[in-house]
């Protein structure tokens, strides 16, 4: 494909796109095909010879689409959304242009430049206190990683390594060295609620340290709080075993439960005192609601400045903001946490500027080598839209929630809300005797409305009630569509239960 080709090819790609999303609704959120669908719509082998954009781009309707679920589609009500936008797509066309490994400064300074900017615009704008910034009092500061995934297992190598270079002695060297590393190893626990999510649980398996689950319920409407975390911790004690690292929740998966930060602060203070040796690195997973934090009302809410007693901080904006997967936004109070944990040297990564220790290296901040520039698509979304856009769009949809949660309010007779709205999710259930009854009820209307191809809705499970979670945050999702989805909420309710 030459210059002419590209261009020709580009704008019949955009086209195609824009006609996309502009015609979403008339498809079906969900896609219906067979698993393995696609091996027998396509050769065997790659072709021999290359092949013209116009029968590759046809191929895009008529072999990719099928296999496509709509995540953009205004009755994608399921998960938490997973962002997109025009200037952000901008910005992935741009970062594809501009390819590159770009681990160290060198190997494109504006890529390293642009995200320390970009992500102290965005830890203002998310109201974090001047810790998580790059030009704040503890030398903190962001770096992009994939997923929130990505960012608690980085977090937590960083936690690890930060609690035995303060709890091992100092003065122990070789065999004798390895020897109390190994024994604190085996005692080192992370902590996690009952409803964080499981990125947590994945990261202490792949760093082979313990796990242990803190069991919240409905009494603190699913958050973690002092008199729960202190008796954890007084467990953790009496078994000999070393806590080392806790992920704090703002909006968890099932509900969107905001944990007691507060709370959290002042049971770690009685356990370790914060600041010194042996303390509980807290990690703040906001991967969801976290995006909410642009407007000063739910800063204030969620007394977001109690986050500076704690250590690392991670938002997608791939979720609620806008912007593309992938964007994880993880900050830090002390970047030579990272640095001190996850800088190998290696002497083909050396150059002047890395080594006169006046730049940032991004490869030490994060557990891949290679990395994209993933800042430009950040900028361009928050340039575009501005703060009060961004907050424009939070409130809209968060409003959709509140309604949608008002209407099923109204008809008890159908309906129990177990949580929310919250961060624009409502978990509910329909109405019944006993637990099986409802149970029985709620799933077969999950699967009533989701059979419509009209709508999608995810479930979860609390203390045993089978729940449907209603989110309202698709950035295409306008008033019109919650209407309907209650609408068919409704209908298939009132057949379930006065059939
Ligand atoms: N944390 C929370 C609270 C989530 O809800 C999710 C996914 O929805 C994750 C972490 C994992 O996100 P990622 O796919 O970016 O790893």
């Amino acid at each position: 494909m030459d210059s002419r080709g590209f261009r020709e090819a580009a704008i019949s790609s955009i086209d195609e796109i824009i006609n996309y999303f502009d015609n979403l609704d008339k498809r079906d959120v969900v896609s219906t095909v067979e698993p393995g669908y696609l091996r027998k719509l396509l050769p065997a082998e790659a072709p021999l010879e290359g092949e013209s954009w116009t029968d590759i781009q046809k191929d895009i309707e008529a072999k990719i689409m099928p296999g496509i679920t709509h995540w953009q589609h205004p009755g994608f009500h399921a998960f938490f959304p997973c962002a997109a936008s025009y200037p952000s797509i901008l910005g992935e066309l741009y970062s594809a242009a501009l390819s590159g490994a770009c681990f160290n400064w060198i190997c494109s300074p504006a890529v390293t430049e642009l995200e320390t900017v970009v992500l102290d615009w965005l830890a203002k704008a998310l109201g974090l206190p001047e810790c998580f910034l790059s030009t704040g009092p503890t030398h903190g500061g962001g770096v992009i990683q994939g997923s929130a995934s990505e960012a608690v297992l980085t977090a937590m190598v960083a936690a690890r390594d930060k609690y035995l270079r303060e709890t091992v002695p100092a003065e122990l060297e070789g065999d004798a060295r390895e020897d109390a590393i190994a024994l604190k190893r085996s005692r080192m626990v992370a902590l996690a609620t009952s409803r964080t999510h499981s990125s947590t649980q994945k990261a202490a398996i792949i760093l082979g340290v313990r796990f242990m689950t803190i069991p919240v319920g409905a009494d603190d409407n699913y958050a973690l709080t002092a008199p729960v975390l202190a008796a954890t911790l007084a467990k953790c004690r009496e078994r000999g075993l070393e806590p080392f690292f806790l992920t704090a929740t703002l909006g968890t998966t099932d509900t969107c439960a905001v944990d007691d930060f507060a709370g959290i602060a002042s049971a770690l203070a009685d356990h370790v005192p914060p600041g010194t040796p042996g303390e509980v690195w807290v990690h703040v997973d906001a991967a969801y609601a976290g995006a909410a934090l642009v407007c000063p009302e739910v800063q204030q809410a969620t007394r977001i400045a109690e986050v500076s007693k704690f250590h690392s901080f991670d938002m997608n904006m791939h979720k609620w903001l806008l912007t593309n997967f992938d964007a994880s936004c993880l900050f830090v109070r002390d970047r030579a946490w990272f640095v001190q944990a996850l800088s190998v040297n290696q002497a083909v990564y050396s150059n002047n500027a890395s080594d006169g220790g006046l730049v940032t290296d991004y490869r030490e901040w994060q557990i891949p080598l290679g990395r994209r520039f993933r800042s430009l698509k950040i900028w361009f979304v928050l340039r575009s839209f501005g703060v009060e856009g961004l907050r424009a769009y939070i409130r809209r949809t968060t409003q959709l929630g509140e309604e949608f949660a008002g209407w099923v309010r109204e008809r008890k007779d159908l309906f129990e809300i177990l949580t929310g709205p919250s961060f624009a999710l409502t978990v509910f259930g329909v109405v019944g005797k006993d637990e099986e009854e409802m149970n029985q009820r709620t799933r077969r209307l999950y699967e009533a409305v989701n059979a419509t191809g009209k709508m999608w809705v995810t479930s979860t499970v609390l203390d045993g009630r089978f729940a449907i979670r209603m989110v309202t945050s698709v950035n295409k999702t306008e008033r019109a569509h919650v209407e309907s989805a209650f609408q068919t909420f409704v209908e298939k309710a009132e057949d379930i239960v006065r059939p």
